[in-house]
């Protein structure tokens, strides 16, 4: 019966600390106990210049948290739903909020209210900080899910009627004696104390609020750090700060190895660029459609980025084709990339240093430390080393499970703490593991997930539709986009027209990255006998190219 350890040696994980202590407080691992003052990396603003070293984090978040505490009366275990592009304040707000024992739930800066206040449901938030640009739609979601107006703060900008954190941090500083930092209660561990809520749908369903424990983000950092080059001390902050890759790679990981992070808040090549060549930045941490754009985009040519020293890519497949491309126009270039998803607090399996190399960049490189893989087949069984199966997972990066969601939890989580991720590979004499298919039913759109079963709801709504599957299909630049099978109620014409006006629909009703790119007719949706969706059969006939009718 194999199981397939990880090689590398185990980390000693601190499990009676939160992210808080261990960060700021504490005198092994807290960089602000490790570096003189002036050492200290920070958060920076890449256009603004405006920056927070670690020590004014920690006070600044200190000052907020107390305000938040007794000026607002945020009680332990609330949460607090962070709504906004990336800004040095965003992980100040998160800080904070752990700080005292709250929980932070971030969302995605382009929802709509629909999908925003079912956030803010799914996550029994509190309170919500947000941007000026989205505040339109914090508020009617507040409204919507049960937030109070006087508990809706700005991360940044001003607008009449709202406090911003600034404000708060100075209310804070005001009182005076600060409130004391939350600790992990006697007789448990930092696994049992939830930090974050961040969202997936998982193998199936809709998305679901991932409870993330302090044990699991401390982990992660530490595996990572294990297989982290020494080089690795400037960081470019573009992915999302809401996704799990941001929260742990960005948000975390760079206290721990005290590194300087520098934050986009709005993307475009040229301004994603201009950053990396003033900051000499060696490693590139993108997602596969941004790596598309460093190939394909012409503006790219106008810099020299001769002192590149690698890639970094995660959160969704990259093609064999993209890779090829990749090195062929930055030759003296390395590869790595991480393989995860938001259930194991972001990496199972990464690259370490001695394969930064294209030639094992198809694959996902070696499973993490303190971490087991086994692989199932679809008889239950487990792999040997080359066959394909189901990757499943265990370590203390697993999370908790999902809130208020039992049937789903234990679905996902087996009863020997495995998680099944719904991701097929398989695994080499050395280690090696290589995702071959995904078998749940997730979209991945520029490295965002989109739930089939969200967008077969929406459908379903529309008055010409019977009947409907969601799956996704490839796409060059955004990895996969969202196709929608459907089947007409009687009396409709299955028309262009009729195509034209279901992606409409979509594109009304559902934030960008989700919009349907396809729509196929078909006579009937493939269900089994209890009425579930055949994906599968519904797949293959895709692949083979024969699904229309
Ligand atoms: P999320 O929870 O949004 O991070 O999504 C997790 C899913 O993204 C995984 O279960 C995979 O299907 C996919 N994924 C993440 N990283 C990779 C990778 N390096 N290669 C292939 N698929 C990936």
């Amino acid at each position: 019966m194999p199981k397939f350890q990880s090689l590398q040696p185990d980390i000693l994980l601190p499990r009676d600390i939160t992210t808080w202590e261990w960060l700021f407080e504490h005198p092994t691992y807290s960089p602000l106990h490790r570096f003189p003052q002036s050492q200290l990396g920070g958060f920076t603003d890449a256009i603004t210049k405006e920056r927070l070293s670690w020590q004014q984090v920690k006070e600044t978040a200190t000052h907020l948290s107390t305000a938040l505490v007794k000026n607002y009366g945020l009680k332990v275990g609330e949460t607090v739903s962070l709504f906004s592009a990336n800004t040095i304040w965003y992980p100040v707000a998160m800080h904070a909020t752990l700080r005292v024992g709250g929980k932070v739930s971030g969302a995605s800066p382009a929802y709509n209210v629909e999908e925003m206040s079912y956030a803010l449901q799914k996550a029994d938030a509190r309170f919500l900080m947000t941007h000026q640009d989205s505040m339109d739609v914090a508020v009617k979601s507040a409204e919507k899910a049960g937030v109070k107006k006087e508990h809706i703060f700005l991360l940044e900008g001003e607008l009449e009627g709202f406090k911003s954190i600034k404000t708060l941090i100075e209310e804070g500083r005001r009182l005076g004696e600060q409130v004391a930092y939350f600790r992990i209660p006697e007789g448990k561990t930092n696994f049992d104390v939830c930090g974050f809520l961040s969202f997936s749908s998982g193998t199936t369903g809709l998305p679901k609020a991932v409870m993330i424990a302090h044990q699991n983000v401390i982990a992660q950092c530490l595996q990572v750090m294990q297989i982290t080059p020494s080089d690795h001390k400037r960081v470019l902050a573009v992915l999302p700060s809401f996704h799990i890759t941001g929260l742990v790679h960005v948000l975390h990981l760079p206290l721990l190895i005290n590194a300087e992070v520098y934050f986009l808040p709005a993307f475009t090549m040229e301004a994603m660029l201009n950053t990396v060549v003033e900051y000499k930045i060696p490693e590139l941490l993108l997602v596969p459609p941004i790596v598309i754009r460093m190939i394909r985009d012409p503006v790219v040519s106008k810099y020299d980025l001769s002192f590149l020293k690698r890639f970094s890519s995660g959160a969704a497949p990259m093609s064999d084709e993209v890779l090829q491309l990749l090195q062929k126009k930055f030759p003296n270039t390395g590869f790595k990339q991480g393989y995860g998803m938001t259930e194991s607090c972001s990496c199972i399996t990464a690259h370490p240093p001695w394969i930064y190399d294209y030639k094992y960049a198809h694959t996902v490189g070696t499973v993490v430390a303190s971490t087991t893989v086994k692989i199932l087949k679809e008889d239950g069984t487990e792999a040997e080393i080359g066959e394909p199966g189901e990757i499943c997972a265990k370590g203390p990066q697993v999370v908790m499970g999902y809130l208020n969601n039992e049937a789903a939890t234990k679905e996902t989580f087996d009863d020997q703490g495995y998680l099944h991720t719904g991701d097929q590979g398989s695994i080499d004499e050395n280690g090696v593991i290589t995702i071959l298919d995904r078998i749940k039913e997730l979209i991945k759109v520029r490295g965002i997930g989109v739930a089939p079963a969200e967008l077969e709801d929406l459908l379903l709504g529309h008055p010409a539709i019977e009947d409907v599957a969601v799956l996704g299909i490839p796409d060059d630049y955004s990895g996969e986009v969202p196709k929608a099978y459907v089947q007409v109620k009687p009396g409709n014409q299955e028309s262009q027209d009729l195509g034209r006006e279901i992606l409409k629909y979509v594109k009304e009703n559902k934030v960008r990255y989700k919009a349907v790119k396809e729509v196929e007719f078909i006579e009937a949706i493939p269900k089994s006998a209890s009425g579930k969706i055949l994906r599968r059969v519904l797949r293959d006939q895709m692949r083979k190219g024969r699904v229309g009718v």
